[in-house]
């Protein structure tokens, strides 16, 4: 887990958004998460043949995306931006 996950977790267990923004954003992270080797579960470009994908590290830009909805508060790292 990177530590943007991590802070990301910690936004959403804060209880300050409406429930259905916290449930939609949490689909967010479990599809992006990082697959052991340090590479996003969902993101990369997919080929012709649909057979083999390019890797992108994780955090991907989409979590760095949804990280920036939560930007104005304590312990946003400026290096998470996209
Ligand atoms: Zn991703």
């Amino acid at each position: 887990m990177t530590d943007l996950v991590t802070w990301l977790h910690i936004q959403l267990d804060g209880g300050r958004e409406p429930d259905a923004v916290t449930a939609a954003h949490r689909a967010i992270l479990e599809m992006h998460r990082d697959d052991g080797l340090g590479w996003c579960t969902s993101c990369g470009d997919m080929t012709l043949d649909d057979h083999d994908r390019a890797p992108v590290e994780t955090p991907c830009d989409t979590l760095r995306a949804l990280a920036s909805a939560y930007a104005d508060r304590p312990g946003y790292h400026p290096g998470w931006a996209l």
